[in-house]
Formats: structure tokens, sequence, C-alpha cells
């Protein structure tokens, strides 16, 4: 799995580890992803990391959130959230073929995506993706199930702050009544196995509330699937 990323990206784009520079290797070498990208045992309900062999942790024994399940491929952080901005910011759309096969390598991605009806990537505002030019989550969800992805079904109906510079309570506040279904075409999602993806997770308040508007359309179940999430539930 791991050397099919390498040698289809390396092939398509020669270039540089964007870690440790070694060459040939694009985005990033085997043994960054061996060091940085090992997958570790995450609550299956908020992905955080839990110790081995236990399912859900407390704080989602306590209070179930919004999401049936949530898997994470990497924690954010060195070198992740670098290479995620690079992404996100600098227009490096090529990443998505292989940020994907590194969550498509992550533990109960493959049959989340195989068992989901419809696959929604988490919709950016439109002034947002008119100056970034693409949502690297309709990036990464094309790649992960060409056939299930609709990138117009879920919409931003708001304009938000950026989530990264707000406290948790604003955060909440911030993604209320942000999304919606196209009500031309809420119905599909009536019984259906729903599988949210983003590119980063940190409260989890805005898959929270995309998935809220997804469980009001009748959905019968929903995952959110990142490629990286914080450590802390902040
Ligand atoms: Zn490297
Ligand atoms: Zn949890």
């Amino acid at each position: 799995m791991l050397r099919a990323l390498f040698e289809g990206v390396a092939a398509a784009i020669p270039g540089q580890c964007a870690v440790c520079r070694a060459w040939p290797a694009h985005p990033v070498c085997e043994a960054c992803v061996g060091r940085f990208g090992q997958p570790q045992p995450r609550c299956r309900r908020c992905a955080l990391p839990v110790p081995a062999g236990i399912a859900e942790c407390g704080a989602c024994l306590r209070a179930p959130p919004p999401l049936d399940a949530c898997h994470a491929a990497v924690t954010y952080g060195f070198p992740w959230s670098g290479l995620l901005s690079q992404f996100k910011f600098r227009g490096e759309a090529g990443w998505a073929a292989a940020l994907a096969t590194l969550m498509r390598s992550a533990p109960w991605v493959e049959p989340a995506i195989e068992q989901g009806d419809l696959v929604l990537p988490m919709p950016l505002a439109s002034r947002r993706l008119a100056e970034r030019g693409f949502n690297q989550a309709l990036e990464l969800a094309r790649r992960l199930a060409p056939k299930k992805t609709d990138g117009r079904l879920l919409l931003r109906i708001r304009e938000t702050a950026q989530q990264s510079a707000l406290e948790r309570r604003d955060r909440l506040l911030n993604v209320k009544d942000a999304f919606a279904l196209d009500p031309l075409q809420a119905r599909r999602v009536s019984g259906k196995r729903i599988v949210l993806i983003d590119d980063v997770m940190t409260s989890g308040s805005s898959l929270h509330a995309a998935a809220r508007v997804v469980r009001a359309g009748g959905a019968a179940h929903i995952t959110a699937l990142v490629f990286a999430r914080t450590d802390e539930p902040d």
C-alpha cells in the first residue's frame, strides 16, 4: 500500500521528500511516512488516541458525539501540519492522491468507504473556494471514492471565520447553521450510510455541525474520515 504511494506519485511528479529532502520522493519519502505516519490506536468515535485495545474513549461513552464513527490517518503536527498548509494554501492539489493513500492505509478507513453509500466532502464557502481554487476535502474524497463522492449535496451556506483562529466555545457558535443539504437533493441521504471527508479535524465542531444536518436529513449512519487529527480534544 505505502509502496504504491511512493511509486505512483514519484513516477508522476519526481521531486524531493518534503520532510527530509530525500530524492526522488514526492511528496514524502517512505522513511518519513514510516517515522511520522504510523497508525496508532484511536477512539472509533472521535479519533483521539486511546490505549491499545480500547474502542471508545470515556468522553464518547459519556456523551456520544453526532458522528457514529470517526477515523484519522495521522496526528496533526510535524511534519503533516506544514505539508497540509502547502497542500491547502499553495495549491499543491497534486498531493491529494498521496494523502488519500495514507488515509486508506489507516485502520477502518477502507471498510468505511466500502460500506458508505455517499461520500460528502466538507464544503468551503464560495469565497474561500475562489481564493484557493480548489477544495482540499473534495480532492481527497475524489481519490478515496470517485464513484460515491458528491461535492454538491452538502453546502456551506454561511461564511464563517477560520476555525483555527477561535476558542472552542466560539468555534461551536461559529459553525452553527453553517451547513445545509441542497434542498432539491436532500432526500438522497435518507436511510443511507454517509461518509464525511475533511483534511484536518481539531475540535470537531464543523464535522459535528455537518453531521447534525445530514442526520436531520434522515441518514442512517455517519462516519467522518480525516487525514489529520489534533491530539487534544481542545
Ligand atoms: Zn523523507
Ligand atoms: Zn472518543
